[in-house]
């Protein structure tokens, strides 16, 4: 057992990270088992800080205009920006995603006329034609849209922004609904990054969750965008689903690996049926036991890194060429609302219904319904129906939550010098906590950094969480019943899991 405190110098500390091999440290694997039953390694993906359950009412359109002015003032450093599509034709029994299941494609016709619409208000509250260097189409079903809608978006975006060649821009595809044909319209229209739903490859699994793609449709996607020159392909997996077994999943690995996709997410299935209604048609006496999740998250784990995929944290991994561990591996990156990001600080807006957009320290997230996000458009004003003004404290305690979740490492000495602190002095209690977690393994820490081990970052939700001022105060307030005491649980544990 390693003390938590060391006079170790930094420069000897090994960074976990930036490890040549990308095989898993098979002792950090083995000792999160023994661990997994008593810490509990869920919490926030930290896609913002705040997390999105603290934004409140008082920040609506008038606020957000207000960033927008601010970032107007920023004009060299260009833009992030999100397109949300919530229609799918099918429901997934697993999804917890705002969407709007429908066949009527009239229903679409009119959704893109407002975003159009959006997209000139903000623009024409940011002034001047912004340069993008990072673009990403989510759903919902992007693909939903046809041909002709699709156009009618891009052309929105191309009038009012500057989508540069350089940068990232991504759509999120069902392989169920794309043949050929669409593949060379995303080319056409400037993408050059996809981003495929899999989830499993089993039939009784795919049955189950109301899911029914072959492996001979996504692939067919695969070889098409590989074909056309796509930068980047990305597929995404669930774990912990119904009928699941390590050996099945396996087989599923076994068929994504075939097809190597360049980045590789691989969800844990949270079955919340009191939250998300379509997750009441999921037997859950098919669901696999929580030893054997574990045991198909560790199998997976140690698959895909044997394979070559490079571990980035929580749910992603990537091969050792793409953009993704290459800015890991020079420590530069970061995380916004799609995960990990190698332009992620950049302003980011966010189009269409509860899209989020992060604007010079503001959080500001559109209305959920599309009745809601038309009546405010129509009144001339921004959809926006909540959000968040960040604090200086806020972005402190940001930035160390990035460092820890993308580069796996503080520099306690930069972080105060930026940000004019004594990093002992205010963050007293959180290293009172970060050293309990050391106890176990789970980081080392000296007077002038922090650093994750290679068993820490299978668990480092549970670290950032330590810096998370909110969760903290929830902490201290009086509880209905007392949990047992637990010293490795320092603050509460909140359930949160993407389930797409
Ligand atoms: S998982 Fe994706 S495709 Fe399926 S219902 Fe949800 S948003 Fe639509």
């Amino acid at each position: 057992m390693s003390a938590p405190m060391s006079d170790t110098p930094d420069t000897a500390i090994p960074s976990g990270l930036a490890s040549s091999s990308t095989a898993f440290d098979r002792t950090a694997l083995a000792d999160f088992r023994e661990l997994a039953g008593r810490i509990d390694g869920n919490g926030p993906r930290y896609t913002s800080y705040p997390t999105a359950d603290r934004f409140h009412g008082e920040v609506g359109d008038a606020a957000y205009r207000r960033a927008l002015d601010a970032c107007r003032a920023n004009v060299p450093a260009p833009l992030s920006l999100y397109v949300h599509i919530p229609f799918c034709e099918n429901i997934c029994y697993y999804c917890g995603c705002n969407k709007i299941i429908t066949k009527d494609h009239t229903r679409s016709a009119r959704y893109v006329d407002y975003l159009a619409r959006e997209m000139a208000m903000a623009a024409e509250q940011l002034g001047e034609r912004r340069a993008v260097m990072q673009s990403h189409w989510g759903g919902g079903t992007p693909t939903f849209l046809d041909p002709v809608e699709m156009r009618h978006v891009m052309s929105a975006l191309h009038k009012h922004f500057e989508l540069l060649p350089e940068g990232e821009h991504a759509i999120e595809i069902d392989p169920r609904r794309v043949g050929d044909d669409r593949m060379e319209l995303l080319g056409e229209l400037g993408f050059n990054r996809i981003s495929l739903g899999v989830q499993d490859f089993d039939p009784e699994v795919q049955q189950a969750i109301h899911r029914v793609q072959s492996y001979e449709e996504t692939n067919g996607v695969v070889r098409a965008a590989r074909r056309l020159g796509f930068r980047s392909i990305s597929m995404d997996l669930i774990y912990g689903l119904p009928h699941q077994t390590t050996q099945r999943f396996s087989a599923t690995i076994d068929r994504v690996l075939e097809m190597r996709p360049d980045r590789l997410s691989v969800y844990s299935y949270a079955h919340l049926p009191h939250v998300f209604k379509p997750q009441r048609r999921i037997d859950p006496a098919a669901l696999p036991p929580a030893a054997e999740k574990l045991d198909i998250l560790v199998s997976t784990i140690e698959r895909l890194t044997a394979a070559g995929y490079v571990y980035i944290g929580m749910d992603h991994f990537a091969l050792p060429n793409d953009d993704l561990a290459i800015a890991q591996r020079e420590g530069r990156l970061q995380r916004n609302f799609q995960g990990y990001a190698t332009h992620a600080g950049y302003d980011q807006l966010g189009f269409g219904v509860s899209a989020i957009g992060a604007v010079a320290g503001h959080y500001a997230q559109n209305a959920r319904t599309t009745d809601e996000y038309y009546a405010a458009l129509d009144k001339g004003q921004l959809p926006i129906v909540r959000g968040f003004e960040t604090s200086e404290d806020d972005r402190l305690r940001k930035f160390i939550i990035g460092e820890l979740m993308c580069n796996g490492t503080l520099d306690i000495p930069a972080v105060e010098a930026s940000y004019s602190i004594n990093f002992a002095q205010k963050f007293a209690a959180e290293l009172v906590d970060l050293d309990k977690l050391a106890l176990d393994h789970l980081l080392r820490r000296t007077r002038n950094r922090i650093e994750i081990t290679p068993l820490g970052r299978l668990l480092v939700r549970r670290i950032a969480m330590v810096f998370d001022h909110y969760l903290r105060e929830d902490a201290l307030r009086p509880k209905p019943a007392a949990p047992a005491a637990n010293d490795a649980k320092v603050i509460p544990l909140v359930r949160y899991s993407r389930v797409v």
